[in-house]
């Protein structure tokens, strides 16, 4: 594989800066190694060879000149197929919008366009971002770089298996319940989901308003930080995103005492599921290093983890169909032919352009918030997710990071079924607004990678980063070892 691109995104920006490489080596080394590993991977949906390389002449020509350059000046990245990239398709992997093109930017295109990075392509994903598996697209599976039979994960599987098999230094994804980090944590590499309101969805295809944000992909945590430096930020666009103005995250991801008298905490729920053995073992281990660099384990309690699974349903599905109700066949996308009528017209039109999954969701989601159904089902889980999100707030004055493993479970083989408890612990991230991360902590003794997730408190972001890349530093993954 291509060096260029085994430096990961912090150090490439810096060589492309001075000079030492030019961004259109960088570019053409993703280009080369997507040829050589995505006819068995198959993460991207589009490719952008032409433009993208045009968009690297451009930024070593400013380089060259001494112009003012961006932040990602010239650094590649791959982009999930809901972020609207303006003239450019956006299919969120359904037949529904698959003739859409974007009428204008997302806030983070507009962010990263400003700062000078290359897009690389879009990539695959579940319909609409509804499914763990990215086998829900409605035009490929995605396979897991590490073990081609089995899933990457998903719904962003597309960005998490590029960036895995280095075909792009990091990408961008979206997290409703736990779509970056859970494939982040089945192919090894970390994957990070923002507080509620850090970064700006304007622009970005909605799945569930109340959940959706989006965050990153990359080798390091560091890259991650640099990424996040650049997209975050007050949009007015974007009503739930924060006033605060942009900042560095970058900044003491090195010390090497970030752990002493930290407290982590680790539900006691964790003990109420079945854990993968080869995840089990590992989690161990990874306590006891936390330990040995001073971190102090204590044990916390959130009762309402149990009912996780239903309250991302109940409240998930709602808000899908109330979003895809835009969806009719009349203001953009797909419009069947065959409707007999505005009724027949409204339906047909989704029931030949929408998959399965989707179409369950819509019909759940209308269930639920059904004037018999409303108090029972939708208003009752938004009761009882303030429950949980008070218990975890009670669990922070504790700790300063909950931490579990990514998944309790490995990836399974396409067509299999992960077990609903499989990423609960992410997806208590979405539910209260926290902030949560991924990184590599080990391989299992098959060769598949493993992982943790650190949730922090609302807006700890930084700190998040810190303890992140802390641990990273004593993990026992390899993060210069590349599948495929
Ligand atoms: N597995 C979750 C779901 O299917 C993930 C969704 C997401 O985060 N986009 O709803």
């Amino acid at each position: 594989m291509d060096e260029i691109l085994k430096i990961g995104a912090d150090k490439l920006r810096q060589k492309i800066s001075s000079g030492e490489i030019s961004s259109v080596d960088a570019v053409k080394a993703c280009y080369e190694r997507i040829s050589q590993t995505e006819p068995k991977v198959k993460a991207f949906l589009k490719l952008n060879e032409e433009q993208a390389l045009i968009h690297a002449q451009k930024s070593d020509e400013k380089i060259k000149s001494g112009a003012k350059l961006g932040a990602l000046e010239g650094v590649p990245i791959g982009i999930k197929d809901n972020i609207m990239i303006k003239g450019e398709s956006m299919t969120s992997a359904s037949k529904y919008l698959k003739n859409y093109i974007s009428p204008y930017d997302a806030t983070v295109i507009e962010k990263l366009k400003d700062a000078g990075a290359v897009f690389i392509g879009r990539t695959n994903m579940d319909e609409f971002a509804m499914g763990g598996s990215t086998e829900t697209s409605a035009y490929q599976k995605t396979a897991n770089p590490w073990d081609i039979t089995k899933i990457p994960g998903g719904s962003s599987g597309g960005s998490a298996a590029a960036v895995s098999a280095g075909m792009v230094p990091f990408a961008l994804g979206s997290d409703t319940g736990g779509s970056i980090r859970q494939p982040a944590g089945f192919t090894g590499i970390v994957g990070y989901k923002p507080t509620y309101g850090l970064i700006s969805r304007y622009g970005v295809c909605a799945l569930a308003s109340s959940f959706d944000q989006i965050g990153s992909f990359s080798k390091n945590v560091k890259d991650t930080a640099l990424l996040v430096s650049v997209i975050a930020g007050k949009d007015y666009r974007d009503p739930v995103c924060q006033p605060a103005e942009a900042a560095d995250y970058t900044h003491n991801l090195d010390n090497p005492n970030t752990f002493k008298g930290l407290k982590i905490g680790v539900p006691k729920e964790l003990g109420n599921y079945n854990v993968d053995e080869e995840i089990s073992v590992s989690f161990k281990n990874d306590l006891k290093k936390l330990t040995e660099q001073g971190a102090e384990i204590v044990e916390i309690s959130a009762p309402s983890y149990k009912y996780v699974p239903a309250l991302y349903k109940v409240i998930m599905c709602a808000e899908v169909s109330a979003n895809i109700a835009t969806f009719d066949g009349v203001r953009y996308g797909y419009s069947s032919p065959n409707g007999a009528g505005l009724n027949d017209e409204y339906s047909k039109t989704r029931a030949e352009s929408l998959g399965y999954e989707v179409k369950k969701r819509i019909i759940f989601g209308t269930y639920v918030l059904g004037a018999k159904n409303y108090y029972r089902c939708y208003h009752q889980a938004q009761r009882v997710r303030t429950l949980l999100i008070n218990e975890l707030n009670a669990a922070f004055d504790k700790c300063d990071f909950i931490f579990s493993p990514a998944t309790l479970q490995m990836p399974v083989k396409f067509g299999g079924e992960l077990p609903e408890e499989c990423d609960i612990f992410l997806i208590a991230a979405n539910l209260g607004g926290f902030p949560g991360i991924t990184v590599p902590s080990s391989f299992s003794p098959k060769g598949m990678p493993m992982g943790v997730h650190f949730m922090g408190k609302r807006f700890s972001d930084a700190k998040l980063f810190q303890a992140a890349a802390a641990f990273e530093k004593i993990s026992c993954f390899d993060a210069s070892k590349y599948p495929l």
